[in-house]
């Protein structure tokens, strides 16, 4: 089995890699009792290897109860699930100071970003403020942001939202453009980690040097939780919000880690009531799962398979891959690629495509994958992997796909 994208004298190294992955595979019970169905949707979704599904048996038949009211042992045993999961959450965000930092669990990467444009940033804006919001990004990124405008215009509050430049032909952010669009107004940016059309890495660390050391940057982080390591830390954010759902815990499921360093302290508004318990249950399993695989391991089968995707649609003319077209392999000095590709066929409707597909086994996501107003408006075809995916999926795509002329 070779990999596109891995060096001949890294073979061996795959090799190791596609061994690890199989065993792997064999613990996704959705995935192994349907051989002949391939998975392509991880973007909106993951499946959830079996010791998730465990780990929610284990909890709603030894402590299911109420978290924080009763003084019993099953209540104060989900007391003290909640709370360790937001332990879980940092360590697995790498964040080493609990004293400096909120957890606070939510149904998923839009609910997050709402909570945040909802309770916190309000009080932390001033009339004239100017925020930074990517227009072409997931519609859950930019809705917010234009909701809390409007809110605090009816307070008289009157801030500036400006678009986040892009590139065109990547995908990825202008950063020299954004370099020159912030100023000492621009208090507040919110980013993407993984595009979850284009599927770029987006380079969070130049988006910190193009606006300073003084914004406050959040990052959604739901297509990179999960798929690739992702240190809070290291990318010196003050928010970052995922869905644990596509991480492999139940639906319903998410997370807001928020950093009190350049702000007000986060504290969600109101009485949120019952916590979903059984799907803290199943995000402690999740994150316990993915640390053991291996994040960087996760990383590296799905940006190989992805390079071996976008490298065999690009030999396809009757293709067009949207984003970056190079040719995104592990070792690539470019902006990776990690684990979404979308392309649309230049003459077969991009529904009708996902019909098609389908019709062959493929799972896939056609539509205009919520982009907003600043991103493609068109329809396309996303193929969005995770580690269950496996090289014999790509190569049977890519054959199903090419004919298709
Ligand atoms: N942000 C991005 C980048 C996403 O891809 C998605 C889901 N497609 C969301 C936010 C919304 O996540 P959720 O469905 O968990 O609310």
């Amino acid at each position: 089995m070779t990999a596109p994208g891995i060096r001949t004298e890294r073979l061996s190294a795959f090799e190791e890699l596609a061994e690890w992955q199989r065993a792997l595979r064999a613990q996704f019970p959705i995935i192994a009792t349907h051989p002949d169905l391939a998975y392509l949707d991880s973007a909106a979704t993951a499946q959830k290897p079996q010791a998730v599904l465990d780990a929610v048996q284990t909890y709603l038949t030894t402590a299911n109860a109420n978290a924080g009211r009763g003084t019993y042992t099953w209540a104060n045993l989900t007391t003290d699930l909640v709370e360790e999961t937001r332990d879980r959450v940092r360590r697995f965000l790498g964040d080493p100071d609990a004293e400096q930092s909120a957890v606070h669990f939510t149904s998923g990467a839009t609910e997050g970003l709402r909570t945040i444009a909802r309770d916190w940033l309000p009080a932390f804006l001033a009339d004239g403020d100017e925020i930074i919001v990517p227009a072409g990004d997931h519609q859950a990124n930019i809705v917010p942001w234009l909701d809390a405008q409007q809110a605090l215009a009816r307070q008289g509050v009157h801030i500036r939202v400006r678009q986040m430049p892009y590139q065109q032909a990547s995908g990825d952010y202008d950063h020299t453009a954004l370099a020159d669009l912030a100023g000492p107004r621009t208090r507040f940016v919110a980013v993407t980690h993984v595009h979850h059309v284009y599927g770029g890495n987006m380079n969070i660390h130049r988006i910190r040097e193009a606006v300073g050391p003084d914004a406050v940057l959040c990052l959604d982080a739901a297509q990179s939780v999960g798929h690739l390591p992702v240190s809070v830390t290291d990318l010196d954010v003050d928010f970052a919000v995922f869905s644990g759902h596509k991480a492999m815990a139940l639906p319903g499921t998410g997370a807001i880690w928020a950093r009190q360093a350049r702000g007000p302290g986060f504290t969600p508004g109101g009485w949120s009531g019952t916590p979903n318990t059984v799907g803290i249950a199943s995000l402690t399993a999740a994150l316990d799962w993915l640390d053991t695989a291996g994040t960087d391991r996760i990383d590296r089968w799905t940006v190989a398979l992805t390079a071996r995707l976008t490298d065999g649609l690009r030999h396809l003319d009757a293709y067009e891959i949207l984003g970056c077209q190079t040719s995104l392999a592990v070792d690539s000095p470019v902006q990776q690629r990690c684990g979404i590709v979308t392309f649309r066929h230049r003459a077969i409707d991009s529904g009708d495509l996902g019909f098609i597909l389908f019709s062959h086994g493929f799972m896939v996501r056609s539509d205009n994958h919520c982009q907003g107003s600043a991103g493609e408006q068109t329809s396309s075809v996303r193929v969005s992997l995770h580690v269950y995916n496996s090289v014999e999926e790509i190569d049977r795509l890519l054959s199903v796909l090419a004919s298709l002329v």
